[in-house]
Formats: C-alpha cells, structure tokens, sequence
C-alpha cells in the first residue's frame, strides 16, 4: 500500500455503496482473486468522468467489466465504451454482467490483445483508462496518443506498483523488476511528452493523469 493503510480504511469508511449490480461484482472479484480498481480510485473516476463528460471512452483491460459498467454509470445516456480483454476466461463473465447490467448498448467489448487491436481501431476518444498489463504500458503509449483527442484524458493504473517501483532492485523478485524498469520508462516518457501534461498522483496503487494538450508550450 502506497498511502498510510489507517487514511486508506478512513477513506473507504466515507464511501458510498455502489449500485447492486457492481456490489455483487465486487465480492465476485474478491472471491476469484479479479483485479478491480481500488474503492478509492472508484470515486476519482466517478469525479474526473463527471466534469470531463467524455462521449467516447477506450478502456485496456476489462477483467469482468467492474469498471467498464461503473464508467457507464457516469457517462451522458449517448456515451460509448469500447473495452478490451484478452483472458478467455473472464470474456464471458464480462459479457455476462454487461447484459446484466443493461449496459449492452453503450459498451463494446472487443477480445483480443490490446497491442494487437488498437492498431485496427480507426475511431478517437476522449477519455482513455490504461488499466491491462503494466509492462506494455509503454508500448501501447503510441497507439493511445492516436486514439486521444485533442483536449482527451489518459488515465492509468497501478503505476506504483505498491511502491516496489522505488525500491532497490535487489529487494524485488526477478518478474517485478522488468515491469518495474518498464513502468519506470513509461512514467518518464509520459512525463516528458510535449503534447501531454501528467501529474502522478499517489492514490490507489498509482495513477497517471494527463491530458492531451491542446497547445504545445
Ligand atoms: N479495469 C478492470 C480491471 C482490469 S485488470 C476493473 O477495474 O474492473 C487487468 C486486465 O487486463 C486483466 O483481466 C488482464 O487479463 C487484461 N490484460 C492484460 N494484458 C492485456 C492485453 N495485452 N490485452 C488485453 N487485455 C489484457
Ligand atoms: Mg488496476
């Protein structure tokens, strides 16, 4: 944990309960080791999603649609959600709680891995949540600036890596320590991009929030 666990247990007593359908969602993922998005970074996305108002919304990595669906939830009823997933095993739970939800007309799932369908999709979004394996995030970097919108928002998680990103190499198992070094060049490039402005913010496991800058100064 990144954040003090007392502030994090603080925070989560404050939230809200979510609709039935991701509730039960929750436990699901809890029960079957899912990742899901913190509870934490539930609200910030609600936030960022309210004032952004986003039409179009490219998420990486679907899992069982948790986010997905509570993206749809604070979207304008016209708003379209493309998702990918490459694990079988967790496609048709996802299509599942999608129908469940009612969501069908407003979220697209697309099966297959990112780094080779984004390449095929020839539409733009405004709002993009990077949240599938934290070791390509550098290599979906490129084909997500494509996709972006002008004045679009890049959101992506865990990019702390429980704050193993910072520890020294030896102290790390082998595996980490390349998504480590990896995730290290991610936040460097996109720190440093001219046409993003990023701020890494400490929330959950880790966020990158940028915007794709309308003017290059
Ligand atoms: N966004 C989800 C959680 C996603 S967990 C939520 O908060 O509810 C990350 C998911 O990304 C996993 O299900 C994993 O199978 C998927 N994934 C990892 N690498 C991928 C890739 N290259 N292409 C597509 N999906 C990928
Ligand atoms: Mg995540």
């Amino acid at each position: 944990m990144i954040v003090n666990e007392r502030i994090v247990s603080y925070i989560h007593s404050l939230e809200k309960d979510n609709s039935s359908i991701l509730e039960a969602m929750a436990k699901y993922a809890l029960n079957n080791d899912v990742p899901i998005i913190r509870k934490e970074v539930e609200s910030f996305l609600r936030v960022l999603l309210l004032m952004k108002k986003p039409l179009k919304i490219l998420e990486l990595g679907t899992a069982i649609g948790y986010s997905a669906i509570l993206m749809s939830e604070c979207i304008p009823e016209n708003g379209k959600i493309v998702t990918i997933e490459n694990y079988e095993k967790r496609i048709p739970v996802a299509r599942e709680n999608i129908k469940n939800a009612g969501k069908e007309h407003m979220i697209t799932l697309l099966e297959g891995d990112a780094l080779e369908l984004l390449p095929q999709i020839d539409e733009s979004f405004d709002f993009i949540f990077m949240d599938a394996a934290k070791a390509q995030y550098i290599n979906f970097l490129p084909h997500v600036m494509r996709l972006l919108n002008k004045d679009g928002v890049l959101l992506a998680d865990n990019v702390l890596q429980e704050g193993e990103l910072i520890e020294s190499r030896y102290a790390v198992i082998k595996r980490n320590r390349t998504i480590h070094v990896r995730m290290r060049e991610f936040l460097y490039q996109i720190k440093h991009m001219e046409e993003l402005e990023t701020s890494i913010i400490p929330i959950g496991d880790g966020m990158t929030l940028s915007v794709k800058k309308q003017i290059c100064r």
